[in-house]
């Protein structure tokens, strides 16, 4: 019997399952798209870190406070039960990541994700403090020294304030800021607070210096399903294969290089190393692109320089790329637009109309009617009311719905901002003018001093069985 002899190589035996990540030293460019990078990273820093201190109305204009169950956004309140409109801005923001993503692919993870523009926040500090990525590779190759020992601990301490101060800012939208900083400043910041300024602070420290990369690759489940709203028409970064190819090294002033079978590629490599993911573009579309458009910048870079036309890497469409016509405006974009237009108007009109005032009639349970000697029947109720404006108010209460009907005390409704006040009345009428056993009336009551700020509920006045 013949001997099977086939020889399985020996690397194949020993791959194991588990890589270990190597380290990605992103080159820094400049060029039209970083430049815009670094404009929405430093917008987008700034709202960050600046909204908590804005002031509106004499509140922080932003701010969720937690343990007083009301939400500041500039200058409106919202309240547990306005937790409807968190719902539509949910799904706003879906729809708006829907219609991008359908536009322009991954624009989001480029331009605006949080992990991007805090990733490279970090990276700018680490070049700040080892230098670009040959001084970085270096460095990290540099057997122990005191001098490497310095560089890392400058680098990681300046890291750590700049996540500590995060962490402090992402508890300033919960806790007013000027409070929690007078209590940093004084030692005596809350079990709570102290939790969350060094959660947060940690997983800034660890997403955007440590993890980078490897949050979008593995962690965000974005990249997974965003293939799922791509299609041939969508705006995607790609490699030019029929002209880049065959790619290949070649001298600055070399004219005859098609001749020779060469593309326009000349395999410098640049556009791997200023990949923040560490990938190779013209490998094609990978899930790991965040469409941060380095390469686009870096290509064109080395196009210029070789006198070559720009674009070799570029926005363009799948379609394009195989030579066939690409329609960048299809239904599907005016869907996700319309559905994304009608939530927008949906969710400002409803804020526009939504009521400061709420109110609750509750009837007493423990009678159903008192008839007095005078011949009056009298019901009573308690009514709840709800202030959700940002001043305190007086109101005034009407009563309609049967003739003569009147409150048998006079009373005082205040409510101070946020706040519930329960007013217990009885109301009275003649036996006469009580038609029904149950008739429908209405209470309407409105703010001393905004009459628009007026809210009519609807409660059951009952009468004697037989009416006489
Ligand atoms: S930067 Fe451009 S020329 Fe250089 S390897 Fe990348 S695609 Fe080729
Ligand atoms: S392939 Fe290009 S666009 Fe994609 S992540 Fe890398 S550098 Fe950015």
């Amino acid at each position: 019997m013949k001997k099977n002899t086939t020889k399985i190589p020996l690397e194949e035996v020993q791959q194991g399952l588990y890589a270990k990540r190597k380290k990605i030293y992103p080159r820094i460019i400049l060029g039209y798209f970083s430049r815009l990078k670094v404009l929405s990273g430093l917008i987008l820093l700034g709202m960050y870190y600046g909204i908590p201190w804005l002031q509106w109305n004499g509140h922080q204009a932003v701010l969720f406070d937690l343990p007083a169950r009301k939400f500041y956004i500039f200058g409106m309140t919202f309240w547990p039960q306005d937790f409807i409109y968190l719902t539509f801005l949910l799904i706003l923001a879906a729809m708006i990541l829907f219609f991008f993503t359908a536009l322009a692919g991954r624009l989001w993870c480029g331009f605006a994700c949080p992990q991007t523009i805090w990733t490279d926040a970090f990276l700018w500090m680490e070049r700040l403090i080892e230098g670009d990525r040959p001084k970085q590779i270096k460095l990290d190759n540099e057997p122990k020294s005191f001098r490497k020992f310095r560089i890392k601990t400058t680098k990681h301490a300046l890291w750590i304030i700049f996540a500590l101060f995060t962490g402090y800012t992402f508890v300033g939208y919960f806790s007013p800021i000027h409070e929690l900083t007078d209590s940093i400043l004084n030692w005596q910041l809350s079990g709570w607070e102290t939790f969350w300024v060094l959660f947060y602070s940690l997983a800034t420290y660890a997403f955007a210096g440590r993890l980078r990369e490897q949050v979008c690759t593995y962690m965000c489940p974005y990249a997974r399903f965003q293939s799922a709203m791509f299609d041939n028409n969508t705006m995607i970064i790609a490699y030019d294969e029929k002209r880049g190819e065959s790619r290949g090294s070649r001298k600055k002033n070399q004219d005859n290089y098609k001749d020779q079978g060469l593309g326009d590629c000349i395999d410098c490599s640049i556009c791997v190393q200023v990949c923040p993911t560490g990938i190779d573009i013209r490998d094609g579309l990978q899930y790991q692109c965040i469409s941060c458009s380095a390469c686009i910048d870096a290509c064109d870079e080395v196009m210029d320089k070789m006198a070559y036309p720009r674009g070799l890497i570029r926005y363009t469409t799948e379609n394009k790329l195989k030579g066939k016509n690409t329609s960048i405006l299809r239904p599907r974009l005016f869907v996700y637009a319309g559905i994304l237009i009608a939530l927008f108007i949906g969710t400002i009109y409803s804020i526009s109309i939504r009521s400061l005032v709420e109110l609750d009639v509750i009837r007493d349970r423990q009678s159903l009617y008192l008839k007095t000697d005078a011949g009056m029947i009298e019901n009573i109720y308690s009514l709840r009311v709800m202030n959700l404006d940002n001043k305190d108010h007086a109101y005034n209460l009407t009563i309609t719905g049967i003739e003569g009907l009147a409150l048998v005390q006079k009373i005082d409704i205040k409510t101070k901002s946020g706040e519930i006040s329960t007013v217990p009345l009885r109301l009275t009428v003649a036996q006469n003018k009580v038609q029904k056993r149950t008739t429908t009336i209405h209470f309407t009551l409105t703010a001393k001093d905004n009459s628009e700020l007026t809210i009519t509920e609807e409660a059951r006045f009952l009468g004697p069985l037989r009416l006489r």
